[in-house]
């Protein structure tokens, strides 16, 4: 093994002598990243602002110093041997010290020295390879491979599942890129770079038919996780928060660290996108216009109640010009970004839907009281097909009524006149047909008597004064949900009522 191989864990320090240009402390971070990389170190970056010799002056150097002594890196890797400090006698020794005694190599990057202050050693890397004492290899070995306390987590994955593309390997405990998913993150990347956005990558991803990380369709907050994430540059954070969320566990309180406090281990695993590639992604999600939201409330007495009959997704409300509520049309967007096109409305048409099925309602539970269920269930199911059947019937002479208007059989009169009938027709056995089902679901339920009085209940206050909110309460005491669609002047209104009476309570 070679003994760069033992080195698992490294701390870069980064310091520019007095009068040097910034740029040479560039210049000296792509040389110090480059070495890391080559021997595959995991880095953390410790870069000093000032330029000043004393150590009490340099916060970096403190915090340095703080985390060597922890024994937190295998080494610490600087450009040449002055940069950690032309200071005074007094401040070389401290360094040495801890040095020392957390037993942390110092390696200079310009002539490949590795320094040992436990055995004052200072020797070529070329002699740790090669003719090297063969005691003092031994020594620095069993130290190395003992692994730092912090160190030996330093650059390890335990963040728990890895993101797409990556996965974990058990061998090593680090992140390997899962070949086959590469292609695929590299296709996010660059669409998001061209001006993609989160939820069109996602639809292109499902089309492409990819599965998404949970085996399931690729949403577009998935996606924005995965291009935001930092871990593809390589890089791991650790220390984002400290202390615990429970209140049983006593100690530290929890709570996100500062920047400045947490630790970027860089070069953990291999990079898939570059630095410049997420610098642009960061500043493109910066320009993100965010849309206020409005201050008037959205409250209706049937919000939450209304669902989309074409594509079963809750139906919102939405403020017209006039301030009134009217439903939201449909705008969900399946997985492949089809979009639902069902259109909104006026819910005032199903309030008066409403009221008149519940009288309905409270006749049929009051007659349902009693009977003989099997045997009207059974009834009712005849009633249901039969009625299904003139469904067909009547839907087979509509289109035979547009196909004669088309052949110019009928005219324009005729056929209006004809449709209008056969449309009303049609209205009426379905309005038949959800009726039948409603007196079947009544019968089938355990406690009609129950339920008769959620009706009444709700009927007796239809009437009154109610705030929205207590309005709402109301109608959810008795209504599961009411399905709506709407193409036009076309309406279709389904009031489901709940059946199972335990799920809402009603509070005045
Ligand atoms: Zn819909």
């Amino acid at each position: 093994m070679k003994f760069s191989d033992m080195i698992k864990n490294v701390a870069i320090y980064l310091r520019k002598s007095r009068g040097e240009e910034a740029t040479v402390l560039e210049k000296h971070r792509r040389e110090l990243v480059e070495f890391c990389k080559k021997h595959e170190w995991a880095y953390v970056e410790y870069a000093e602002v000032g330029t000043s010799d004393s150590i009490d002056e340099r916060p970096q150097m403190l915090r340095l110093l703080r985390d060597v002594k922890n024994e937190d890196y295998d080494a610490v890797i600087v450009m040449d041997y002055d940069r950690t400090g032309r200071g005074s006698a007094g401040d070389r020794e401290r360094i040495q010290e801890v040095f020392a005694m957390s037993q942390t190599l110092l390696i200079t990057c310009d002539d490949n020295r590795v320094i040992d202050f436990t055995n004052d050693i200072d020797l070529a890397m070329a002699e740790f390879q090669g003719l090297f004492a063969r005691q003092e290899y031994r020594t620095i070995k069993k130290r190395l491979s003992r692994g730092k306390r912090l160190g030996a987590k330093l650059g390890f994955w335990t963040n728990g599942i890895p993101p797409f593309p990556y996965q974990y390997n058990p061998e090593t405990k680090k992140l390997k890129v899962r070949e086959e998913n590469l292609s695929i993150y590299r296709f996010m990347i660059e669409s998001y770079l061209k001006g993609m956005p989160f939820h069109k990558i996602s639809w292109e991803l499902n089309r492409m038919k990819v599965p998404s990380p949970k085996g399931l369709f690729w949403q577009d907050n998935t996606v924005r996780r995965i291009i935001y994430d930092e871990t593809h540059l390589g890089r791991i954070i650790y220390g984002k928060t400290e202390g615990s969320y429970s209140k049983k566990k006593k100690g530290k309180k929890f709570r996100n660290k500062p920047y400045e406090e947490w630790i970027i281990v860089e070069n953990c695993h291999p990079a898939v996108k570059t630095i410049e590639e997420h610098e642009k992604i960061m500043s493109l999600a910066k320009r993100k216009k965010k849309i206020p939201k409005t201050g008037t409330s959205s409250v209706h007495p049937l919000s939450g109640l209304i669902k989309c009959a074409v594509c079963e997704h809750r139906m919102s409300f939405v403020r017209d010009n006039n301030g009134d509520l009217r439903i939201r049309s449909c705008r969900h967007t399946d997985p492949y970004g089809n979009i639902c096109r069902n259109q909104g409305g006026d819910p005032d048409v199903i309030m008066q839907v409403i009221s008149k099925e519940l009288k309905e309602y409270e006749q049929k539970l009051l007659c349902n009281i009693n009977s003989n269920n099997d045997r009207e269930i059974a009834y009712l199911e005849e009633k249901i097909l039969q009625v299904q059947k003139a469904v067909k019937k009547i839907q087979g002479k509509i289109s035979r009524i547009y196909e004669s208007y088309e052949d110019g059989i009928y005219t324009k009169e005729v056929f209006l006149r004809q449709r209008e009938k056969a449309e009303k027709d049609l209205g009426a056995l379905h309005s038949e047909i959800s009726n039948l089902k409603m007196q079947q679901k009544n019968i089938e339920s355990m406690d009609p008597q129950e339920r008769l009085e959620r009706v009444r209940r709700v009927l007796n206050h239809l009437d009154e004064e109610l705030s929205t909110q207590q309005y709402n309460q109301l109608l959810n005491t008795v209504i599961d949900n009411v399905l709506w669609k709407r193409e036009g002047n076309q309406i279709e209104v389904e009031i489901n009522f709940l059946q199972d009476t335990n799920e809402a309570t009603f509070h005045s």
